[in-house]
C-alpha cells in the first residue's frame, strides 16, 4: 500500500500510543524517550556490553555463521508491548514503526547487503498466527532499502531445539535440522536476517548457518528487542 494511505488512515483513526495511551502516534516521542537503545559498544554476536571493540567473553571462543548482529532496544517496557502488539494483534501499524527503528540501526552499520530475510515460522505455526511478525517488519525495511525480500529463501522445518543445559558444542549441533535455505535463492547473497527478539541467539545461528549451508554470502542481522530473559 502507498504511504499515503497509511497517512489518511492515521488521520481518521488517530493511534494511542502503547506507552501512555496518548493519542497521535503508535509511541508518543515521551515514550520513544524511555526506550534503552543498545549501545554501540557491544559484543558482535550478542550485544553484551563490553567496553572496548571486540568480542565478549562469552563469544570469545565462538564464531556464529552470521558476521554480525544488532539489536536496536532492549527488552521491555514500550518495547515490549510494541512487539507484543506485532506478534498477536496483527497491528501493521506497529510493524511499520518498529521497521523505522531497524532502519536507524542497519543505516548506522555499513552492511552490503542483496537480500532481506525475514525469520521464518514453522508451516504449523503461520497458520495458527496467519502471519508471520518478522515478515511484517522485514517488508518495509526492504522496501525502504530497495532490496529485494524473499520468504522462500529459509524455511523453518522444526520449532526451534531446547538450547537449555546444552554445552556449546551440543548446542552448535542442535542448530542444525531447525531451518533449510534454498540454494538457487540465496546462493552467493549477502543476507540480511529480520526477526523480532533475540533471546538465546540459537534461532539467528540456526537460521545463519542454514544459510550459509546453502551458499550464502555473508549474514547480518538486526532484531527489534534483545531480551535476558525467555520470551516467547
Ligand atoms: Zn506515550
Ligand atoms: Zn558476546
Amino acid at each position: 500500500m502507498p504511504e499515503w494511505i497509511w497517512d489518511a488512515i492515521d488521520w481518521v483513526f488517530p493511534p494511542h500510543c502503547l506507552g501512555c495511551g496518548l493519542e497521535g502516534e503508535i509511541i508518543c516521542p515521551e515514550c520513544y524517550g524511555t526506550i534503552k537503545r543498545v549501545p554501540t559498544n557491544v559484543c558482535p554476536y550478542c550485544n553484551a556490553y563490553v567496553s572496548k571493540v571486540g568480542h565478549c567473553p562469552n563469544c570469545a571462543n565462538r564464531k556464529p555463521a552470521y558476521t554480525q548482529f544488532r539489536a536496536f532496544a532492549y527488552y521491555g517496557g514500550v518495547v515490549r508491548e510494541a512487539i507484543h502488539h506485532l506478534k498477536y494483534q496483527n497491528d501493521v501499524g506497529v510493524a511499520r514503526v518498529l521497521a523505522s527503528y531497524l532502519l536507524k540501526v542497519i543505516q548506522a552499520e555499513n552492511w552490503e547487503i542483496d537480500l532481506v530475510v525475514p525469520i521464518p515460522l514453522s508451516k504449523r505455526k503461520q497458520e495458527q498466527r496467519g502471519y508471520n511478525q518478522a515478515e511484517r517488519l522485514a517488508k518495509p525495511v526492504a522496501e525502504a532499502l530497495k532490496k529485494p525480500i524473499t520468504t522462500e529463501g529459509l524455511s523453518r522445518i522444526r520449532e526451534k531445539a531446547s538450547q537449555v543445559d546444552l554445552n556449546v558444542q551440543s548446542r552448535r549441533e542442535n542448530v542444525r535440522g531447525v531451518f533449510e535455505a534454498e540454494p538457487a535463492i540465496v546462493k552467493g547473497k549477502r543476507i540480511l536476517l529480520i526477526d523480532d527478539v533475540f533471546t538465546t541467539g540459537a534461532t539467528l545461528e540456526s537460521a545463519s548457518q542454514a544459510l550459509r549451508d546453502a551458499k550464502s554470502g555473508l549474514v547480518y542481522a538486526v532484531t527489534v528487542g534483545k531480551s535476558d530473559f525467555n520470551v516467547s
